[in-house]
């Protein structure tokens, strides 16, 4: 938006520079609606994702449910399983996105999102909770699983 100056305030200049102001104006109000109308659309999306993971979250809870009930697995032991794969996600998911450095935003090291862990009750060793199997001896590594089930051949 031009101003005038005092020596060239002709009345066609004028004209002109409100002419050009309410262009701009223009310009300015259909950018702000276009704005409104995208965050408009992306609350929806917010929504309509919301509603998905409700959805989403009853449905795992009915799948753990039945395979507590059918007695494929412990509760404790599918929820080491799922704690395992949820903790994988984050690591993975925080890989793929560093977060934005900016002068005010040092880039500091972020934390190791550790897996988590499980102890053999057999060997004492510390093994990725979904390479662990729950047996009547208790969790155990794939290794122990495997060489008790040699030694009681
Ligand atoms: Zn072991």
């Amino acid at each position: 938006m031009r101003k005038l100056s005092f020596w060239r305030d002709t009345e066609r200049e004028q004209i002109q520079a409100i002419n050009e102001a309410a262009t701009e104006l223009d310009i300015l109000q259909s950018n702000t609606q276009l704005t409104h109308e995208r965050v408009e659309a992306l609350r929806r999306h917010v929504v309509a994702q919301r509603s998905e993971i409700v959805q989403l979250k009853a449905a795992l809870q009915a799948v753990c449910d039945l395979l507590v009930d059918l007695d494929l697995i412990e509760a404790e032991a599918l929820g080491y399983r799922i704690d395992a794969a949820v903790a994988d996600g984050t690591a993975a998911a925080a890989q793929a996105t560093p977060p934005p450095t900016t002068p005010f935003n040092s880039p500091a090291a972020a934390p190791p999102v550790m897996a988590s862990e499980a102890t053999c009750s057999r060997c004492r060793r510390d093994v990725p909770a979904r390479d662990i199997s729950f047996t009547d001896g208790g969790p155990m590594c794939e290794g122990c699983v495997g060489a008790l089930a040699a030694e009681s051949e």
